[in-house]
This record gives C-alpha cells, sequence and structure tokens, in this order.
C-alpha cells in the first residue's frame, strides 16, 4: 500500500492511497473543527472509510499542533516574548494542555508597578515551566529511541526475567515443602481477622495504585502532552482501529496506548480465572493495598508479624512496569499484543499502559472508561485542553444514561443487609466510631429501600451467607447509592413492586445526560461524535449539547454520501400491498390476520425477484413469532420456502454465530446450484441481535425489508418519565412535535436506520430497501432516514409500481457489468 500525501485547502493530509472525494471533505471539516475547539457530529455511512478519516484528519492535526507548539516554545525561550502581528510584543501563553492561562484579571485601581512584577513573574514561572517540559521530553523521547534501536534491552529485561522466573520457582518450592510439613493447609489461608477490619474510611482508594508507580518512588510526573482520545463501543470496534492506525502512513510513528479493563489486560492467572470483572478488580486491588501496606509496615517495624496471605502481584513491579510503559509507546499494539508484550515482560499491561498515558498522542479506550468522571479519574486520564473522538456514537445518550442509571433488586437489598449486619455484629467494637456510623446509615438506608418495596428485611442464616457469591451486593448498593447523589430534577427512581422481593426492585433513572456529558465538552479542547447514521441528529443537538450548555455556535455538523454510485440503491416506501390492503402495523392493526397475510404476499412477491438473501426486520420478538405462527398455518411459509430457505434470528446470543453461517452458506449453494431456491430469506428484529454489528455485505443483504415502525413502548415508566422530563425542559419549536413525542419518533427511526444500513457495506455494493407501512411517506418521518437514501426514497402508493422497480433494479444490477 503506496503512502500518498493529499493536500486539502493547504493542508497535508498523508493518506494510505488516493482518498474519496468524501474522505477528503471528512479530513479538512475535522481538522478545522480541532483547530477551532469546536463540537462535531459526523456522519458517514459504513463503508466509506471513517476510520480513516478519522485517524489522518486527527493525527494531521495534532502534527501541525505540536509543531506550531514547540516553534512557539522554541521562540518564548529565546525572548520571553513573541511579536505580535503589527510589530508589538506580547507575552506568551501556549495553548498546551499542561500549561496554564496565566490570570489576566487583576484587581481594578491596582498600582502598575504590581501589575508589571506579577506579569514579569509569571512569563518567568511560564519558562520555567517550558524548561522542565522540554527536560523531561528530550529524556522520554531519548528512552524510547534507544528502545526502537537498542535490541541489548530487550536481552536484559529477558535476563532480568529469567532470573526472576528461577526466584520464583524456589520460592515456590520451598513454600510447597512447607505446606507439606504443616499437613494439608490450604493453597490460600483464609483471611486473618485484622484484615477484615476496616482501616480509616478512605475515598478514591484506587488513584494512588493508578498510575503503576509506587507512592514513594521519586519519579517526576510525566507530562500530559496534547493527545487525542478515541473511544469507541465494543473491543472488538477498537482493536479495528487500532489494525487501521498500523496500517495507515502514522501507524510507524504514533505513541499509541490502548485501554482496557483488567478482565481484558489481567495476565495474573490466578488472578484472572476469577472469572468474573468484580472478583478480579477486588482480588487486583487487595493486592495493591497489601503491596502497600506491607511496605509501610516494613518501614514502621510492625509489632506483630502478620500472615503472608496476601501475596502481592508480582507483576506489579515499579521497575517492569516503567519498561513495558516505554515499550508500549514505541510501537503501536492493540489489546491482545499489548497482553503478549506484558507477559513477556512479566508486567502488568493494565497498569503499564495506564502509565504510557501521559506520553501517548493516540488514546484508545471503551466508552465506559471515558464518560464515566470517577473511572476516567482512577484510570488517570486528563480531558483538560484535549481532544476527544467519540466513534459509533449513534447510541452515544443511551450509553451515557445506561452507565448513570443503576438498578438493585429486592433480593440484593436484603443479602447486603444481612452481610452488612453480620460484620457489624462481629467487628463492631473494634471500628472506629466513624465508620461505625457510616455502615449504620447504610443498614438503615437498606432497611428502608425494602421497606418501599413492599416487605421488610429478613435475617440471612449464617451459613446462608457464607455460600460464595459471583459478587458482592454491595458492589451494586454503592452504584445505586452514588447515582442518587445526582440532582433530583435529573433523575428518577422506578419502583417496581412485583409478587415477591427477590423479583422487586428499585431503578435510578438518569434522565439528563447531559449533567455528565458537559465535564467531557467543558474540559476537552474539541469533541467530536462520529458515526455511520447519526439521524436524527436534533436529539444530539438538544438533549446532549445544548443540555449541556454547548452554544450552537460551537456545534458543527458534517454528514457525507455514500461512496456508492446513487443507482446502487432503490429505498421505497411500500403504502399497500398486492390486494390493496392499506399498510399502517400499528398496534390496533398489526395483528390483524389480514395484515399478516398481506405482509406474506409482498414478501413472497419480493422473493421471486431478489437474488441472494433477503433481511426482514420485524418490530418486536413477540410480533415475529406471532407472524412466523400464522404464516405457517396459512401455508405460506411452505410457498416462501419454495424461492427462500428461512432462517430466524435465535434467541440466545451464542447462536447468532451459527446462524449466520448457515444463512451465508445456504446463500453460496443456492447461487453454484440454480435451483428454484434462489437463496435465503432471514427473520429478524429490530434492536436484536442482528439489527447491529453484522454486516450484510453483497449477496448476503440484496433487499433489507422493514415491517411496521418499531417503536418503542410508550406505557414503559421509563419512556414516560423521559418524555414528560424532556416536555418540561426542552423549548418547543414552531411547528414541531412536543419534544417528548419527538423523542419517540426519533428512538423508532434511530433503529430503522440502524437496521436498514446494514445492507450498503462498500463501493459496489447494491441493495434494495423496503419499508412497509405508509407512515414513512410523512415528510417529517422521511426527513429522519440517513441523507444518502432519503435523497433516492421512492413512495409508491399500490404495489404494481414498487413491484416493477425492484424487478428492473435486481435484473438490471444482477447482470455482470
Ligand atoms: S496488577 Fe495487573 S496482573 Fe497483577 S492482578 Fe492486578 S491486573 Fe492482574
Amino acid at each position: 500500500m503506496a503512502n500518498k500525501t493529499q493536500e486539502v485547502g493547504g493542508i497535508h493530509f498523508p493518506f494510505p492511497f488516493t482518498p474519496y472525494s468524501i474522505q477528503k471533505d471528512f479530513m479538512a471539516e475535522l481538522y478545522r473543527v480541532l483547530e477551532a475547539g469546536k463540537i462535531g457530529i459526523f456522519e458517514s455511512p459504513t463503508g466509506t472509510g471513517k476510520s480513516l478519516s478519522l485517524i489522518c484528519g486527527a493525527l494531521s492535526w495534532l502534527r501541525d499542533f505540536e509543531q506550531k507548539k514547540h516553534q512557539e516554545e522554541a521562540r518564548l525561550l529565546e525572548t520571553g516574548t513573541v511579536p505580535l502581528s503589527d510589530g508589538q510584543e506580547q507575552p506568551l501563553s501556549l495553548s498546551s494542555s499542561c500549561t496554564e492561562t496565566p490570570d489576566t484579571l487583576r484587581p481594578v485601581g491596582e498600582p502598575d508597578w504590581v501589575t508589571q512584577f506579577v506579569q514579569k513573574k509569571e512569563e518567568r514561572d511560564l519558562v520555567d515551566r517550558l524548561k522542565e517540559e522540554q527536560v523531561r521530553r528530550k529524556k522520554r523521547e531519548e528512552r524510547l529511541q534507544q528502545i526502537r534501536h537498542n535490541a541489548q534491552l530487550k536481552y536484559a529485561a529477558k535476563r532480568m526475567r529469567q532470573e526472576e522466573e528461577e526466584m520464583e520457582r524456589v520460592l515456590r518450592l520451598s513454600r510447597e515443602a512447607l505446606a507439606a510439613g504443616a499437613g494439608a493447609e490450604p493453597r490460600e489461608q483464609p483471611a486473618g481477622e485484622e484484615d477484615l477490619v476496616l482501616a480509616e474510611y478512605e475515598s478514591d482508594e484506587e488513584k494512588g495504585a493508578a498510575s503503576g508507580v509506587d507512592e514513594d518512588e521519586d519519579d517526576p510526573e510525566e507530562e500530559h502532552v496534547t493527545k487525542i482520545y478515541y473511544c469507541s463501543r465494543t473491543h472488538s470496534q477498537l482493536a479495528q482501529f487500532v489494525h487501521e492506525v498500523q496500517r495507515s502512513p502514522f501507524g510507524k510513528d504514533t505513541r499509541l496506548v490502548s485501554l482496557g479493563s483488567r478482565q481484558n489486560l489481567c495476565i495474573n492467572e490466578d488472578v484472572k480465572t476469577l472469572g468474573s470483572a468484580q472478583l478480579i478488580n477486588d482480588r487486583c486491588m487487595e493486592m495493591q493495598r497489601s503491596k502497600h501496606e506491607k511496605s509501610r509496615a516494613e518501614e514502621e517495624k510492625p509489632k506483630r508479624r502478620r500472615q503472608e496471605r496476601q501475596a502481592t502481584c508480582p507483576f506489579y513491579g515499579y521497575e517492569q512496569l516503567q519498561l513495558l510503559r516505554d515499550q508500549v509507546l514505541v510501537g503501536v499494539k492493540d489489546i491482545e499484543q499489548l497482553v503478549a508484550l506484558g507477559k513477556e515482560a512479566r508486567a502488568c499491561p493494565y497498569y503499564g499502559s495506564r502509565s504510557a498515558i501521559p506520553a501517548a498522542q493516540l488514546v484508545v479506550l471503551p466508552y465506559q472508561m471515558l464518560l464515566h468522571a470517577a473511572t476516567r479519574q482512577a484510570a488517570g486520564i486528563r480531558l483538560q485542553g484535549q481532544v476527544v473522538l467519540i466513534d459509533e456514537a449513534h447510541n452515544l445518550i443511551d450509553t451515557i444514561t445506561g452507565i448513570h442509571s443503576a438498578e438493585v433488586s429486592g433480593s440484593q437489598l436484603c443479602q447486603a443487609h444481612s452481610q452488612l449486619l453480620q460484620y457489624m455484629e462481629r467487628y463492631g467494637k473494634r471500628l472506629k466510631a466513624k465508620n461505625l456510623m457510616y455502615i449504620k446509615q447504610i443498614l438503615y438506608l437498606l432497611e428502608k429501600f425494602v421497606t418501599v418495596l413492599g416487605a421488610s428485611v429478613t435475617p440471612v442464616e449464617e451459613g446462608e451467607a457464607r455460600v460464595p457469591r459471583p459478587a458482592s451486593p454491595l458492589m451494586h448498593i454503592e452504584s445505586f447509592l452514588a447515582a442518587l447523589t445526582t440532582a433530583n430534577q435529573d433523575g428518577r427512581v422506578i419502583l417496581s413492586r412485583q409478587g415477591s422481593l427477590s423479583q422487586s426492585s428499585l431503578k435510578f433513572l438518569l434522565l439528563n445526560p447531559a449533567v455528565h456529558f458537559a465535564q467531557v465538552v467543558k474540559e476537552c479542547r474539541a469533541v467530536v461524535i462520529a458515526g455511520g447514521t447519526m439521524q436524527p441528529v436534533s436529539d444530539f443537538r438538544e438533549q446532549l449539547l445544548a443540555c449541556a450548555g454547548v452554544e450552537a455556535e460551537r456545534v458543527v455538523e458534517f454528514s457525507c454520501g455514500h461512496v456508492i454510485p446513487p443507482d446502487n440503491i432503490l429505498p421505497l416506501v411500500i403504502c399497500s400491498g398486492p390486494s390493496s390492503q392499506q399498510l399502517e402495523f400499528t398496534y390496533q392493526k398489526r395483528e390483524l390476520p389480514q395484515m399478516m397475510d398481506e405482509t406474506g404476499r409482498i414478501l413472497c412477491n419480493l422473493c421471486t425477484v431478489v437474488p441472494g438473501g433477503v433481511v426482514c426486520f420485524f418490530p418486536s420478538y413477540e410480533y415475529q413469532r406471532q407472524v412466523y405462527a400464522h404464516w405457517d398455518k396459512s401455508g405460506l411459509l411452505a410457498r416462501l420456502a419454495v424461492r427462500k430457505k428461512i432462517f430466524q434470528e435465535p434467541k440466545r446470543a451464542n447462536q447468532v454465530e451459527q446462524v449466520l453461517m448457515e444463512y451465508s452458506r445456504c446463500i453460496k449453494c443456492c447461487g453454484q446450484a440454480g435451483g428454484t431456491v434462489t437463496g435465503a430469506l432471514l427473520l429478524s428484529v429490530v434492536g436484536g441481535k442482528m439489527s447491529e454489528g453484522i454486516n450484510f455485505s453483497d449477496n448476503l443483504g440484496r433487499c433489507v425489508v422493514m415491517v411496521g415502525m418499531p417503536y418503542p413502548n410508550i406505557k414503559s415508566p421509563e419512556l414516560q418519565e423521559k418524555m414528560a422530563y424532556l416536555d418540561q425542559t426542552l423549548p418547543r419549536g414552531p411547528g414541531q412535535p412536543p419534544p417528548g413525542k419527538a423523542l419517540v419518533e426519533n428512538l423508532c427511526m434511530k433503529a430503522v436506520n440502524q437496521s436498514i444500513g446494514r445492507a450498503i457495506r462498500h463501493q459496489k455494493d447494491f441493495a434494495s430497501i423496503v419499508l412497509l407501512d405508509q407512515r414513512y411517506a410523512r415528510p417529517p418521518i422521511l426527513g429522519k432516514l440517513p441523507a444518502w437514501i432519503r435523497d433516492r426514497v421512492e413512495v409508491k402508493a399500490t404495489f404494481g409500481p414498487a413491484f416493477a422497480a425492484m424487478r428492473k433494479f435486481h435484473r438490471e444490477k444482477s447482470v455482470p457489468s
């Protein structure tokens, strides 16, 4: 792949090949947004090379930004001032993330000599800071350079590892010998009671450990350089992005660090095998604490020797972590490569990657880590003056809501109460008064929570309480209590009283996700939210950005077309079926037998003209099940099966892959066999397991059918609260529906757009998109389709012309060009 540099508007964008014009526009607009410190909403359909445009656009900006910053620094260090364009001179304040802007607000009436003195001092401080930064940067560059070119270091590390392994082996043998002598002792002894007594309560305990560096180490804190935080939804999306960076012209010399959870990154087999994220986190934290306590105890020469129960993690050593940190920074690595490197260096990748954040230029991380303030803090992420790119952001509002909502069941409340009560009874006398008071407060709250669920706390027998559970119910209680600290107007508690206490629950529902996003947009230099389908954009503008206090002028929207030729798609809205039945799949009408029959007849007709795969989306599992049963009884399934083999979306997630494999194998075989069966029909559900993240490219999806409009259930208390909240807080635009109603429409169209966007995945792909419901023909609804579909959509009042258009489209497209 030959790298090419593209010049767009005087800016040079290195790119691995000649970009499409929409990619050039994307990069240029992205550059402008980052440079001007704006908030961008970017839409670029899947298959248009969005990731590459994000990488090359953003890293080109960072390259120029760093260059300018270094030039400014050099000028300042030389003169202490920079010339203004009119020839005068002014003191410089750099826009670096770590450089504080000098406070220019002086008390009124302050004498000139004081002002001058303060100004001079600020300038001197700034120069000193810059010098320090330069020294640190130089040192880091030298270190990284050395790692790149000096293979000996690797050998030294290897030697060190071998020695450590040998030592560990000897220690293990001697431990085993001791254990054998002492009888059949368990491998890990039960906790000594002293360990269980709470130390003086401290919050943010993870903060100290997050850097991966021991507190007592004399290591100056690394400079947080200006960087780009890229986040996406899943680990596979993040891995894909990292691979794109590796293949891009920036792959060789970008300092990239991938962040993940302990569950993904832990290399301590004893801890990793605990399985659940909660248990891994707890065990790891326990070991860090034990390490810190141990070093404190050694210093203080303890009066009593504690048992050696709490082993420290062998991968959490200062030198190993430093070495790993530098190795992380010299080459772009995904999570798997990071784990492999950690194993080789015998250093923890979780802490090693975190300690690389300050010097990294690009930090790749999952949503949760960036959008949750406490997690952000614990990971050592600082957003001040930085750039954030949020990809696959079509569900951003729901994601923020989900991260900050919390639910506890009645049985969790009872278990937590019982555990805490037993703890207090056993250790109460030895606890500090303040800690005892906190425990009593929590117990009181738990009792009251159970009371509002219509029951009372039942004592859990001691033996029962000792049964190991996957994770402590107290963690759920903690997040529920944390959620309750949100302001009243921004959240609601949903009380669900069911037949039994264990099925009843309390749920905190966040109504205003903007409160948590406000800090991100306030601190960051620029934020870009990007996705393949961002329509309807109004939700982002109103619910997220306006409510987070972002002025409308700071928001930039960019939507690019598709790379396919316009005639490679045929989007149709069909208002009535072959027997002239009006298509309107409302709750009242959709269960009528004539509606289900008409839908079946439409599919039968479409399957005769569409080659390969047809994917048909239903608004819910329940409706799909009803329709399937009806077709089975009426014989329609048998008629459909003449043309297409029928597959249904499986109920369990682990069966999805199997169904997809069989579906694709069937399409392939039918294409070669040339019989009456021309492919397969997949009956799927909107928002189900197949409506997101799965590609129906080429023959896998030559036609996507959407049966009805998948409106969410407006009777759900969550949605009703949210609608009422929006009606109260958002202004209603002239000629617009009330904000609550607009939300329902937007949720529906977002789901439709996600599902129908699955069919076109690359430049040579083609597909027809059939929307079955006359309500799609309404202009406000059409306006919520992605631009590249909206511009081509044809509304067909009757089925005849629609069928003719389908036949013509597929006949023409199926002829090899
Ligand atoms: S320090 Fe790292 S390797 Fe050790 S237990 Fe914690 S996450 Fe696992």
